[in-house]
């Protein structure tokens, strides 16, 4: 290693500030185990070094999925801040294990504080995030765009809007509003749109006595995969959908991190898994969740939360550096979500793909005015 770099890497890291922001949104979404409406709350993390040069984090945590943006704050300001302060900003993976042990749980905030400091050590050492994580497999991600408005006419709209952006996969949120809901859609978008992917996913909507049954009217559409259909814990339940369906059958909130993957292969309950950095606890453990469907023969897509920018650099840097993930990614909230997002320039998608950034951290730095205009708590 150049001996300029390494002196960068040996800075202490002397500043840690937290937004807690609240950001209007365009829409209502309908979610099997949820709603977001009028706004959606991240938290946002700045680390700094001596030197003056900072890294930027996200935790968007979704209460009713992962975890609520109250404990995100606290884990990142009481119990992550005394393991970071004065520490070197190369020493990513011991802080990141002694955070693991400051608090229990908390992945979005422990994947704000993964994304800080790969920031922070890329901008330093001068090279991108992905090249932290192991290096690039691909340029671009195609994306895919869910579908999730209980007003279908806005969601026809929507489609228009993003097959005008090249947008050629679409995610239908399912099981909120009965079956006829759910068909109907897909009878619409078999008619009107048979050149768009369409995958399928029930965010644990769907009650026990009718899982197989709608899960099966819906694999007759043919869909790339069916999500969640039920409760995470619901293991058997999801084994029993897998084998009624001859379409892939995909794991969302049934695999957080490492830890659930293992039970998920051993108990046979799926055929890919969604992967994403607040579920994980940070990009690293993502990654190694990636690997280990791989390893047993399953696929990988890069999924997200209600996002920011920031959030899904993160997550493309991640999938990015991670070949095994070969289904694609869902970073759409910047630019079809949000009312303002609050990056410096837009979130980088083109021709239907996130592009990846190639500058030094995560390419694109936080708008500070726009992070301070909607910050509800700041520490
Ligand atoms: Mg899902």
């Amino acid at each position: 290693m150049d001996a300029a770099v390494a002196a960068d890497l040996a800075q202490t890291i002397t500043g840690y500030d937290l937004w807690h922001l609240a950001l209007p949104v365009v829409s209502r979404r309908d979610h099997g185990i949820g709603s977001v409406a009028g706004e959606c709350e991240v938290v946002v993390l700045r680390l700094t070094a001596e030197g003056g040069a900072q890294g930027f984090g996200e935790a968007s945590p979704w209460a009713v999925f992962t975890g609520s943006p109250e404990a995100s704050f606290a884990a990142l300001d009481r119990y992550i801040r005394p393991q970071v302060l004065g520490r070197r900003v190369g020493d990513r993976a011991a802080i990141m294990a002694d955070a693991a042990r400051a608090v229990a749980h908390c992945t979005e905030a422990k994947g704000a504080l993964e994304t800080a400091l790969l920031d922070l050590a890329g901008r330093v050492a001068g090279v991108p995030v992905w090249a932290l994580l192991g290096g690039k497999c691909r340029d671009a991600i195609p994306l895919s765009v869910s579908l999730a408005n209980p007003d279908w006419a806005a969601d026809q709209a929507l489609i228009d809007r993003i097959s005008a952006d090249g947008v050629g996969i679409v995610k239908l949120k399912a099981g909120f509003a009965g079956a006829a809901f759910d068909i109907m859609r897909l009878e619409s978008l078999a008619r009107d749109h048979p050149d768009i992917q369409v995958r399928v996913d029930f965010n644990q909507g769907l009650e026990p006595f009718e899982a197989v049954a709608r899960s099966r009217d819906v694999a007759a559409f043919h869909p790339d995969f069916i999500e969640q259909p039920v409760r995470a814990h619901q293991f058997g339940l999801m084994r029993e959908i897998r084998q009624a369906i001859d379409v892939p059958l995909l794991a969302d909130e049934s695999v957080f991190g490492p830890e659930d993957m293992t039970h998920a292969v051993r108990e046979g309950i799926c055929d890919g898994v969604s992967v994403k950095i607040m579920k994980s606890g940070g990009a690293a453990r993502a990654q190694t969740v990636a690997r280990m469907a791989a390893a047993a023969g399953l696929s990988a897509y890069g999924g997200d939360m209600f996002e920011t920018g920031l959030a899904h650099l993160a997550g493309a840097h991640m999938v990015a550096a991670t070949p095994e993930i070969t289904l694609g990614c869902e970073f759409y909230q910047a630019r079809y979500y949000l009312s303002d997002d609050i990056l410096e320039t837009p979130f980088p998608c083109e021709g239907g793909a996130v592009q990846v950034p190639g500058g030094p951290g995560l390419g694109i730095a936080p708008d500070m005015d726009k992070v301070q205009f909607h910050a509800r708590q700041s520490a």
